[in-house]
Order: structure tokens, then C-alpha cells, then sequence
């Protein structure tokens, strides 16, 4: 430990944040951890194909860390060991959840540990005491499944297949947001693994203003092992309508008109989704609206307050009541399950957060995209997407409770470009940035404001964290994480 500490004021001045890859050798550092950690514990080569096999594959490969080695630690003694061990050698590394963080910050990180944390994978629920505790990197499919089987419930995020851990650390939204806030502000208390290597015990008691952090900074401070939540009782005995619609693009004014109606009134039970893309279908003429409407009630309360939308006519309705945790699986008639649980997709991600519905900025939005679209075959496979939740449950906790924002966001969108090679990402990156201004321009706020985990990565970490919350978080860094060693992901101050 003396080392690290007499070692810190010289790595720091040469470089930050940790990353010395030029000079380590995979096969040393392979060997050393191998030794190192208990037999529990998994090592390999990145270039070994045992690490293709056992190893978290990433989402997002258009700009993705890369490797020399991967571990996966088995108990909480190795992953001190790995840390100590990476920092005493000025070797970068991150932790894997569920691979599904998706910001260009993450290509910044060349040539060091991937630290799966595949192994802590354990749920425990308590449903007498309505808490649940999980390890560091279970999938929110996992969570709800688990929830479901006792009749409770948390906010999951739209796709089944991220960490929860993951998904927390950076706030966490869902349809359930509605009812209960971000998915962090259930969070209770978290094990962490500080860069020193120590285990601290992070809750409302003891590091609190860590905790205060670790809920919507939380990739910023260390290695999370296990997060305990509250859950709550099933709403609606665990069922939920689904519905989805699909309009013309043409109808567009319409569709959001209604949007800005139930953007002051949206029931806590209602979440609502909307997705603007091209289709192949050439008898459509463009873009077409996609809409999904979930209902923690019973079906036919919900189809009452989705009517509106149902007398647009639009091109077809499908509404089923389905069971709480299929709801990702049913949700946009599966796509979300087929597009965002399968790994490897060349992916160009933009967001910003609206504060009001300005309907003549979405209308011209959608019509530049249109447009766009038919002159350039490259951009079709780019996407608006729109979450759109009650502000009732964000606002159950005040804005100093969390480092989580957004309590009086309307919707949280993502522009998401797809496609299948660099020279197709240069023209989704510069598509991405024009609308990302476009509607930030109608956004009812001066400066950008994007959820972090939609974040592109090029924004400024007020942007992500709010102007108010950056200084508290800052002084957290400089006490828990002085070196910038977990400063990767959209991190709250840049190296
Ligand atoms: C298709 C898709 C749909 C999505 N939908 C939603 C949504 O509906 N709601 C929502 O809130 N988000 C959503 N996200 C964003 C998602 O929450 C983030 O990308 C999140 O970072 C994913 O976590 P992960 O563990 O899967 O990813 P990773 O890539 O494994 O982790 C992302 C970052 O968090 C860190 N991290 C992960 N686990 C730990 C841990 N246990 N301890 C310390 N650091 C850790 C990693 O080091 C990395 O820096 C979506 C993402 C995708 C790709």
C-alpha cells in the first residue's frame, strides 16, 4: 500500500487517468493475476478465444474499451487484489456489469484489465423486510423476474439485458419511473471497492455523501459488489396493458400535440415511448411513428386514457395485459429484446432532455430528419427515441438526496444511430449532433441537459450531472478517487 501512495504525486503529474499499456505485457499481467487471486477466480488473454467465450461481449462496438487481459474475480478479497494490484502498476482498469454502456468516453480506455464482475451475480429477496440485495453485475431481467415471483416490484429499465448495477450507478430510468423515481433513489446502501483497495460499507449512516453520489455518479468512485433496494407490492397484482400503435410520419403534429397534453397530466401509472424511424416500406413515404403506452392497472382503465391516440387511427393497435416482468419482452412488439439484448451493433448515440413539448420545433425535427433520410441511404438505420414518464415518483425525493438531476425532465430522448461501418458512423455522428441541437433548441433550457447513460460522451459533465450537483461531486472524487482511476464513463471531471 506504501507504494501506491509514495508512487501517486509522480504517475499523477505524468499522466492521467491511469493507462500505461505501451509498456505492460499481457502475458506478465495474465501470469500475476492467475497467481494472485483465488481458483475461483477467472483470467485470460484477450487474445485467447477462452475470452470470446467466458467474457461479457459489448454492446456498443463502434467506439468500445479495448483489452489485454480479463479477469473475473470470484470473491470480494480479488477484486481488492486486482485493484491493488492495476494501481501499484499504473494499469488501467474497468469494471463489466452488463456491458451495455454505450458513451464514447468508454474508447478512451486502451489496453488494460477488463474486470467482469460476472461472478456476482447473486439475488436475495426479503419480501417481509421489502428489500432486495444484489451483486454487482445482474441484469435487470434477473431483478424483475425475481421481483415477480414474490409479488413485488421495482423500475426496470427498458432492456432486459443491461447490469442493474450498471443502470443504477447512473441514476436508472424505466416505465415504472413513474410511480417510484429513478431506480437509485430505492437504492439503500452499496459495497465498494475504493481505488486503495478498501471495502467500504456505503450507506445513509455511514459515507453518506458517497451514497449521495454513488446514485447517478456512481461509475466515478469504484467497484460496486452488492446494491440493497427497497422494492414495493406489485402494483395491479404484478399485471400491466401494453400497447403499442404505429401512425404515419405525416402525422406527426398530431401525435405530439396529444404528447404535450399528457406531458402536465400523465398519470403515475401510465409511461409512455415513442419511437420516429425510417421504413423500408416504400407505400409509408418516410418515416414512420412508432408508440407504446404501458399501464401499471388494469387494461381497461388503460386503453381509456390512450384513446386520443387510438382515434388518430393509426396504422395498427396491438394491446395485451401481460405480466410485470414481460413487459420489456412485449413492449414495441419485441424490438427492444431483438435490438437491445444482442451485443456487437456499431452504435452512434446522441440525447438530450426535453423540458417542454414545443410542438412547431418537433414538427420541423421529424421533417429535417425525413428529408435527410430519403437523400442519404446511410442515415436510415437512425432512430428518435422518446421516454416519456409521471414526474410523480422523481419527485418523491428532493434534488439533494441523489446525483441523479432530472426531476422535472418531460422526456428523456435518445438519437440512436446504427450502422455497420466507420464511414457510415461519420455520417450518423454528424446526423446524431445536428439533432441533438435541433432539439436542444426547443428543449426549454439554455444549456444541454442529457440523461448520462444516453449521453454521447462529448458533452460537458454538467450536462450529465447539473451545474448545481458538479462542485459536491467533484470534492467526492478528490476524496475517494483522487488519481481519475475510475474515471471512464462520463466521468465528472475530465482528465
Ligand atoms: C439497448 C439499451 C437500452 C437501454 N435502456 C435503458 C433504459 O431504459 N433505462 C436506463 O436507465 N438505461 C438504459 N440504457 C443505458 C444503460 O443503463 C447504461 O448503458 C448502463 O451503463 C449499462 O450498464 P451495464 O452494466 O450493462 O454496462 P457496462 O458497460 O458493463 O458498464 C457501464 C459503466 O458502468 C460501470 N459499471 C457497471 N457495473 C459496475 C459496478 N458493479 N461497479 C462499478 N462500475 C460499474 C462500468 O465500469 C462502465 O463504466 C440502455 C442501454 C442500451 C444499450
Amino acid at each position: 500500500m506504501l507504494a501506491v501512495w509514495l508512487l501517486q504525486p509522480l504517475v499523477a503529474l505524468l499522466v492521467l487517468p491511469y493507462n500505461s499499456w505501451a509498456l505492460v505485457d499481457p502475458q506478465s499481467v495474465h501470469d500475476d493475476l492467475e497467481s494472485l487471486l483465488s481458483p475461483g477466480a477467472e483470467v485470460a488473454l484477450r487474445s485467447n478465444s477462452t475470452y470470446a467465450e467466458d467474457f461479457t461481449p459489448r454492446y456498443n462496438i463502434a467506439t468500445q474499451p479495448s483489452y489485454i487481459v480479463g479477469v473475473k474475480p470470484a470473491l470480494v478479497g480479488d477484486v481488492q487484489k486486482v485493484v491493488i494490484y492495476a494501481v501499484e502498476r499504473n494499469i488501467s482498469f474497468l469494471a463489466t456489469g452488463g456491458g451495455h454502456g454505450y458513451s464514447t468516453s468508454l474508447g478512451r480506455f486502451k489496453g488494460g484489465i477488463d474486470m467482469d464482475l460476472g461472478k456476482f451475480n447473486s439475488i436475495q429477496v426479503d419480501s417481509l423486510a421489502k428489500t432486495m440485495t444484489i451483486g454487482g453485475a445482474v441484469r435487470a431481467n434477473e431483478v424483475a423476474t425475481a421481483l415477480q415471483a414474490v409479488g413485488m416490484e421495482i423500475p426496470v429499465p427498458q432492456c432486459p439485458c443491461i447490469g442493474f448495477a450498471g443502470a443504477t450507478l447512473g441514476g436508472g430510468i424505466g416505465p415504472y419511473s413513474g410511480l417510484y423515481g429513478a431506480i437509485s433513489d430505492s437504492l439503500i446502501s452499496v459495497e465498494l471497492i475504493t481505488a486503495e483497495g478498501q471495502v467500504l460499507n456505503v450507506s445513509q449512516t455511514e459515507y453518506a455523501d458517497l451514497l449521495y453520489g454513488i446514485k447517478g455518479a456512481g461509475s466515478n468512485y469504484g467497484v460496486v459488489l452488492s446494491l440493497k433496494y427497497r422494492i414495493y407490492p406489485a402494483t395491479n397484482d404484478g399485471y400491466a396493458m401494453n400497447a403499442d400503435m404505429t401512425f404515419l410520419g405525416s402525422q406527426n403534429g398530431s401525435v405530439w400535440a396529444l404528447i404535450k397534453q399528457f406531458s402536465v397530466s400523465q398519470p403515475r401509472e401510465l409511461s409512455i415511448g415513442i419511437s420516429i424511424r425510417y421504413s423500408p416500406d416504400p407505400t409509408l413515404e418516410g418515416v414512420i411513428i412508432t408508440a407504446n403506452f404501458i399501464y401499471a392497472g388494469p387494461q381497461a382503465e388503460g386503453k381509456a386514457l390512450i384513446q386520443p391516440f387510438i382515434n388518430l387511427k393509426p396504422l395498427n393497435v396491438n394491446i395485451s395485459t401481460v405480466p410485470w416482468n414481460y413487459i420489456p419482452a412485449t413492449a414495441n412488439d419485441g424490438a427492444i429484446v431483438e435490438y437491445g439484448c444482442s451485443p456487437g451493433v456499431y452504435y452512434v448515440p446522441y440525447g438530450v432532455n426535453l423540458y417542454q413539448v414545443d410542438i412547431p420545433n418537433l414538427v420541423s425535427s421529424v421533417g429535417y430528419m425525413d428529408r435527410a433520410m430519403a437523400t442519404n441511404p446511410e442515415l436510415r438505420g437512425a432512430s428518435i427515441v422518446w421516454q416519456q414518464y409521471a414526474h410523480y415518483g422523481f419527485q418523491l425525493y428532493s434534488q439533494d438526496t441523489s446525483a441523479f438531476p432530472f426531476r422535472d425532465v418531460i422526456a428523456f430522448v435518445q438519437v440512436d444511430g446504427v450502422g455497420s461501418s466507420a464511414s457510415q458512423g461519420l455520417a450518423l455522428t454528424q446526423f446524431g449532433r445536428e439533432m441533438r441541437d435541433m432539439l436542444q433548441n426547443g428543449s426549454g433550457r439554455d444549456e444541454l441537459s442529457v440523461f448520462v447513460h444516453f449521453g454521447h460522451g462529448d458533452e460537458d459533465p454538467a450536462a450529465w450531472f447539473s451545474r448545481d450537483n458538479l462542485p459536491r461531486l467533484m470534492s467526492l472524487k478528490n476524496v475517494y478517487d483522487p488519481l481519475g482511476i475510475f474515471s471512464w464513463y462520463n466521468p465528472v471531471k475530465r482528465y
